[in-house]
């Protein structure tokens, strides 16, 4: 998934709502606070310099809540590549000054003065054409590009000096930005779609007015080798700048096919898709079969400038009259992660599936969990289930992703061990419904309530060992009867989810009798309830003393082999754990 959009680092409590502030300024940051002086942060970390550095290495925007000294001498080791350094802004303790310090020609300039608009104080600009011109040249606003090979030290130098510019094309950020313009500039600040090349007199930004509409035409079982060159030709016969393409676009009923994405990733832009009844409208009233041109002209409202067929793939360039807005254009390839966010405690969730969440725009769950990790959803639209609605809650994601929209379904623990993975697959497989074909799923894993009850014990399961479910809601209690006596013959360490429920109390009784026929009276037990939650506990037993008493919703147990063991410290410590190495017989 995508980079991180801002590190908000804290060194103490006091500044954690200015950090607040701006992170819900700034879409997709996150906050990270010094372990041992700050609470409730996003990620927590030991050492600043290690951190800071490491953020900065890989290109992750910092803003840091300190004086500007400490970023300073943090940094200044790594400062060797300007192209490459992502904005670090330092921000007063008290939100009362906003001081943009490295990434001029990354957009600090610009993040500086969205923070500065949320604290409500002007950002601390030093960049003289910024200041001067009220506008960055080095970074235009979304839909513009500064065309490669463009001098644009010496342009704002010469600006800065005395000359005056003339404005070629149409760009609303430029003509009314307080650059000198006049009708007879000395210098000129070009705005095309055309490939021209930039001087020092002559400024050129491309804006994203190119449309490439791509289509298969409803031609199924063909080869679909990708015209990327044919395309570039098609550009460059047109004489069109690739860096003003704003995307491919492309009907949903190509979405399913890999090659329509492939070719926007080889042409490194977006892919948005367009219903048959988007398209249809568009055709008609152009006259056209082909869905490619009705694409190129649905996305653009412009003219259309070229069509080509390569083999099986149909590709049409069009005009728009302004930059092309991606948000409201078409919509893109849906997405549905399927998260899974452990047993409870929040430093369990991964940092991975903490990224997902922050940028969902639908999550979707049991009522419960989504309250457990309300902190990281924020106020994202939430689609709250009863926990039986298991199918209901997996179609529900499956249609929003198919939407367009990024769906985070969420699970407790793993998300692939009696959850909802396992119910999405089984709606995909049995409902197969075409517009889930384009969807993209990912499944992210989390720690299973086996993994955290084992852990707060030692290692219980640290050797051979297998799951069965007690519910026999969804199989057989026959079935699991059977798998009792076979893991219980094989020696297996077993850890049982959900042991009972209000329904069911008599099954963990069962499953202890069918063991009791393998094992010894006194065999380990643990049993585990609200794992990493309020009110956990994490008890050792046996065999015999085992009851469905011990056991709620929120419980799992983990039956030992017949090598688990105990370990008693002297500090008065114990231990369970199933030794890795069967050296005798039985102990
Ligand atoms: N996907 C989950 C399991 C869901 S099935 C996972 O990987 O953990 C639900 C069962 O998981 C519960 O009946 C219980 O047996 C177990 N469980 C879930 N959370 C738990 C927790 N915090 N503590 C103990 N057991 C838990």
């Amino acid at each position: 998934m995508t980079k991180l959009a801002a590190a908000v680092v804290v060194l103490n409590n006091n500044t954690i709502p200015v950090a607040q502030k701006i992170i819900s300024a700034v879409a997709g940051a996150q906050l990270y606070g010094l372990a041992g002086r700050t609470f409730g942060v996003d990620v927590s970390f030991s050492q600043f310099q290690v951190t800071l550095q490491e953020l900065f290495t890989s290109g992750t925007p910092i803003v840091g809540i300190c004086a500007t000294g400490i970023l300073i001498r943090t940094l200044a080791p790594l400062l060797a590549n300007k192209q490459q350094e992502p904005p670090v802004v330092a921000v007063a303790e008290d939100g009362s000054a906003v001081v943009p310090l490295l990434g001029g020609l990354n957009g600090v300039n610009n993040l500086a003065q969205q923070i500065a608009a949320a604290l409500g104080v002007k950002a601390a600009i030093t960049t003289a054409g910024d200041i001067r011109f009220g506008i960055s040249l080095a970074n235009p606003p979304d839909g513009y590009r500064l065309s490669e090979g463009s001098d644009l030290k010496a342009f704002i130098s010469d600006l800065l000096a005395g000359s005056t510019v003339r404005l070629e094309g149409h760009a609303p950020w430029l003509s009314n930005s307080s650059l000198p313009l006049t009708e007879d500039g000395q210098r000129v600040i070009q705005i095309t779609e055309k490939q021209v090349i930039s001087t020092q007199e002559r400024l050129v930004y491309h804006p994203a007015t190119i449309a490439i509409g791509v289509s298969t035409c409803g031609r199924k079982n063909c080869s679909h080798s990708l015209p990327i060159a044919g395309i570039q030709q098609m550009l460059v016969d047109a004489q069109l700048s690739p860096a003003s393409v704003a995307g491919v676009f492309t009907s949903t009923a190509d979405a399913a096919n890999p090659a329509m994405t492939a070719i926007a990733d080889s042409l490194g832009v977006p892919i948005r898709f367009f219903t048959a009844k988007e398209l249809q409208k568009v055709m008609s009233q152009n006259n056209t079969a082909d869905a490619a041109v009705g694409s190129a002209l649905a996305a653009t409202t412009g003219r259309l400038v070229m069509h080509r067929q390569f083999s099986d793939i149909s590709c049409a360039i069009a005009i728009a009259p302004v930059p092309i807005n991606l948000h409201t254009t078409g919509r893109p390839r849906g997405r549905l992660a399927i998260v899974g966010i452990g047993p409870g405690k929040k430093d369990w969730i991964s940092p991975e599936v903490r990224d997902i969440l922050s940028q969902a725009t639908d999550v979707i769950g049991y009522s419960t969990y989504l309250d457990f990790i309300r902190p990281f959803i924020g106020n994202k639209k939430q689609h709250k289930f009863d926990n039986r609605e298991e199918i209901t809650r997996a179609r529900t994601a499956l249609d929003l992703a198919a939407e367009g929209r990024l769906a985070v379904l969420v699970s407790s623990g793993d998300p692939g061990i009696y959850a909802m993975a396992a119910a999405v697959f089984e709606t995909l497989d049995q409902e197969r419904k075409p517009e889930w074909e384009s969807i993209e799923i990912y499944v992210a894993p989390g720690i299973s309530a086996m993994q955290a009850a084992a852990a707060k014990i030692g290692a219980p399961l640290g050797h051979d060992f297998c799951a069965i479910s007690l519910s026999d809601i969804l199989k057989p209690w026959s079935v699991i009867e059977k798998r009792i006596h076979a893991a219980a013959e094989a020696d297996f360490a077993i850890a049982f989810y959900n042991p009972v429920s209000k329904q069911r109390t008599w099954q963990l009784q069962q499953a202890r009798n069918i063991l009791l026929q393998y094992r010894r009276l006194d065999t380990t037990v643990v049993i585990a309830r609200h794992v990493g939650r309020e009110g956990e506990s994490v008890k050792i037993s046996t065999l015999e003393q085992l009851s469905p008493l011990d056991a709620d919703m929120q419980t799992v147990i983990i039956v030992g082999s017949s090598h688990t063991r105990t370990v008693q410290q002297d500090n008065g410590n114990t231990w369970v754990y199933t030794p890795r190495r069967y050296i005798q017989q039985q102990l």
